[in-house]
C-alpha cells in the first residue's frame, strides 16, 4: 500500500526494515498492521449468513496438509470466522517445490501472481518451506536485513504466499510475535480485499460486501448463465474496483481473452448491476446496487422456512 510497494504488493506485510527498503527506494512498511479492529463499527453491520472462501493450497517441499490447514485457516477459523461469519476452507492441495532459482521474496511472488484460481476456489495460497539457504540468510539478518514471511498480489488480492515453516533468525527471535499463523492471518486479511490501514473500518465493508455480491449474482443466476463457479469478488489494490468473476483474476497479468465473461456482464447488467465490459465496477458503484438489492424481496426459490 503506497510506500509499501516491496515486492510489487501489499504484500509487503511483514517485513523488517533494512538491506532491501534502501536497494528499492521504499520505506514504512516494517510492522504494518491491516489495521485495529473496531467492535462498535462491525456490530452495526449486517455480513449475511456463514459462508467460507475457498482456497487453493500449494505446498512447497517440507510443508504438509495439516501444516498448511493449521496456519491458515485453523487460526484465522478459530480467532476471526466468527465476526463476519466468513471461514476459511483449504479445498484443495497440490505441490510445488520451490526452485533455487526463487529465493528472495520477490522471485516467489513472480511465480505467484502468475498462478491460476481453479475453477472450484475463491483464493490461491502458497505455503512456502524453507531450505538451507534461506538459513544462511539469518547472517544478514543479525546485521539488520529484512524477510518477507507473507504476500499478496496488489493487481488482484487474490493470490498469495505465506511462510509456513520456522526457519530463520528473524522467525525464531519474533516467534510469538509473528508466527506463521499470524502471517497467515495478515495475508488473508489482503485476500479478503483490506489493505494496510489504521482501522478495520473500510475492510469489515470489502468484506461484507464481498459476501452480499456473490451472494446476490448466484440468485441472480449469473454464474450459472455464463458457466461460471461461484466467486467471492476479489479487491484489487490499486483502482476501488471488484473483480467479479475467477476469470477476470485469471486475466491477469496475461491479457488473454476472458472465457464466459460476455454471458456474465449480459446478466449482471439485467439485474441492473453496474459493470462495464470487462465485468468491473467502481465499488461504490457497486455498494449502491447491493443496499437497492436488500430493498427487494428474495426470488420464490430462494424463500427458506
Ligand atoms: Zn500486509
Amino acid at each position: 500500500m503506497g510506500g509499501c510497494h516491496f515486492v510489487g504488493g501489499v504484500g509487503v506485510s511483514l517485513l523488517f526494515v533494512g538491506l532491501f527498503l534502501s536497494a528499492s527506494g521504499v520505506s514504512g512498511c516494517a510492522f504494518t498492521s491491516v489495521g485495529i479492529d473496531q467492535p462498535d463499527y462491525r456490530a452495526q453491520l449486517d455480513f449475511g449468513p456463514p459462508e467460507t472462501v475457498k482456497v487453493c493450497a500449494v505446498l512447497d517441499n517440507g510443508i504438509t496438509q495439516e501444516n498448511a490447514q493449521k496456519t491458515l485457516a485453523g487460526y484465522w477459523n478459530e480467532t476471526d470466522a466468527e465476526k463476519y461469519s466468513l471461514s476459511v476452507n483449504i479445498v484443495s492441495y497440490s505441490h510445488k517445490e520451490r526452485p533455487l532459482s526463487e529465493y528472495f521474496s520477490w522471485q516467489i511472488a513472480d511465480d505467484v501472481s502468475r498462478m491460476p484460481v481453479p475453477a472450484f476456489c475463491d483464493r490461491v495460497m502458497y505455503f512456502v518451506g524453507r531450505n538451507l539457504a534461506d538459513a544462511l540468510w539469518s547472517i544478514p539478518e543479525i546485521a539488520g536485513a529484512p524477510e518477507v514471511l507473507g504476500w499478496v498480489d496488489d493487481a488482484t488480492m487474490a493470490r498469495g504466499f505465506v511462510v509456513s515453516r520456522f526457519g530463520s533468525l528473524n522467525q525464531v527471535l519474533m516467534g510469538l510475535w509473528f508466527s506463521p499463523s499470524q502471517a497467515a492471518r495478515h495475508e488473508t486479511y489482503h485476500l479478503l480485499g483490506c489493505g494496510h490501514d489504521l482501522t478495520l473500518q473500510a475492510c469489515y465493508d470489502k468484506i461484507r460486501d464481498a459476501k452480499a455480491l456473490e451472494a446476490a449474482l448466484e440468485r441472480a443466476g449469473c454464474y450459472e448463465k455464463a458457466d461460471m463457479q461461484p466467486f467471492l469478488p476479489a479487491f484489487p489494490n490499486a483502482g476501488n474496483i471488484a473483480l467479479l468473476t475467477r476469470a477476470q483474476v485469471n486475466s491477469v497479468p496475461s491479457d488473454a481473452g476472458i472465457r464466459g465473461l460476455d454471458d456474465f456482464v449480459r446478466c449482471a447488467r439485467g439485474a441492473d448491476l453496474p459493470v462495464d465490459d470487462r465485468a468491473e465496477s467502481d465499488v461504490a458503484h457497486l455498494s449502491a446496487w447491493l443496499s437497492s438489492q436488500l430493498m427487494q424481496p428474495l426470488p420464490p426459490r430462494m424463500v427458506t422456512r
